[in-house]
């Protein structure tokens, strides 16, 4: 995350507010989560956009449902029997969120007592684990992953002690890769009635055979989270779900809000869980991934690029030799990638969201001028 320096000044001005005698001090000092589409709010259009992993392919739904007068069902059974059937698994091990933020949320909130709790993550990864923390006062901490992005087993297990939660992103955002299977394993082994394990698989869509979906049963602690935001081109719906053994989901349930999930978007969701649309987003993916190909044979022969990271995802991490320069340049010509030159260990490096075919080759091209 870049520091803003508008949030900043705010902090500093903000000592003088009589307000900060009042709020919480974890939240007069909180920089909160850089959404992407902050960063660009006034230019949005006809820009690029290759920098919050969304999907670039456009689906179109429209309301079936027209009256908002009631509350919605607290979870639809219908949305829930749907994703049951596209995850294999029972209906008493799905709750639906609003989007996987809301997991990484509601778990934390559930499981951690905030004076003695702890949870641990795995840098370079995912913001909202460290952003959350902060925001409900847990402390936290981060394990980093080795050279090869794999995880650094020995080093979670010297730091378990009173850790409750350990979130791993699996494909990893932004680096992309994959978490060894055994690893998991591994982790559930040593988190074996002590913590929780959470597994984010925003991306797993684009490596499915990866999901730790078999192991919810075999294991008491394990957590999956999943969203329609990414895969499903879906970010703007705000759907998710979290998916557990049924006592697991039975605590979650206490304590999400009463009607977490909007009328409107329910009935889109279940419209993006039918067979045939499920058959659209099969193909998207696939188109996709033949983008993605295409982009890294072009940048491996970009002079720009140091290295490109092995990605299973939407996104690639590329390691430029002057990376401010290419996001200035790339910004200019109205493209917008993803600076994560500031996370551990990622100097020079940007986070590419693969993009329609045109738009694939409008960065290329581009790319192609600036390395002259
Ligand atoms: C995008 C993303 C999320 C957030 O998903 P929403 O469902 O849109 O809230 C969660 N985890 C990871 C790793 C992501 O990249």
């Amino acid at each position: 995350m870049t520091i803003r320096k508008d949030l900043i000044k705010q902090i500093l001005s903000n000592k003088e507010n009589y307000i900060n005698k009042i709020v919480r001090k974890n939240i007069i000092n909180l920089i909160p989560y850089q959404s992407a589409r902050l960063l660009d709010k006034n230019t949005l259009n006809n820009k690029i956009l290759l920098n919050a992993n969304e999907s670039p392919i456009i689906s179109i739904f429209s309301l079936k449902k027209k009256i908002f007068n009631r509350y919605p069902e607290p979870q639809s059974k219908k949305l829930i029997y749907l994703y049951s059937k596209y995850v294999k698994l029972n209906s008493n091990n799905i709750l639906i969120s609003r989007g996987a933020d809301e997991g990484i949320d509601l778990i934390m909130r559930t499981f951690c007592n905030v004076k003695y709790d702890k949870i641990l993550f795995c840098p370079p990864t995912y913001g909202m684990y460290l952003i959350t923390a902060k925001i409900l006062d847990i402390k936290y901490i981060k394990v980093a992953s080795l050279k090869n992005w794999n995880l650094n087993i020995n080093e979670i297990k010297k730091n378990i002690d009173n850790v409750k939660i350990i979130y791993i992103c699996n494909p990893n955002n932004p680096t992309g890769n994959i978490i060894r299977q055994k690893d998991i394993i591994e982790l559930l082994k040593i988190t074996k009635n002590k913590s929780i394990l959470v597994i984010d698989e925003a991306y797993i869509e684009f490596c499915s055979k990866q999901t730790s979906i078999n192991l919810i049963n075999k294991y008491h602690n394990l957590i999956i989270l999943r969203t329609l935001s990414k895969a499903f081109s879906l970010a703007g719906l705000r759907c998710g779900f979290i998916l557990s053994n049924k006592n697991i989901i039975n605590l979650l349930i206490k304590v999400i809000a009463p009607y977490p999930i909007p009328t409107p978007v329910i009935d889109i969701a279940i419209q993006a869980l039918s067979p045939n649309n499920l058959i659209i987003i099969k193909n998207n993916i696939k188109t996709i991934m033949y983008n993605k190909r295409w982009l890294i044979l072009h940048l491996k022969k970009c002079n720009l690029v140091e290295d490109i990271f092995h990605s299973t995802t939407n996104y690639i991490l590329v390691r430029f030799f002057n990376a401010s320069y290419v996001l200035k340049k790339l910004s200019e010509k109205g493209i917008i990638i993803r600076d994560q030159s500031h996370e551990l260990t990622l100097q020079n490096c940007l986070r590419i969201t693969i993009g329609t075919y045109y738009e694939c080759k409008k960065l290329i091209f581009e790319l192609h001028k600036l390395s002259y």
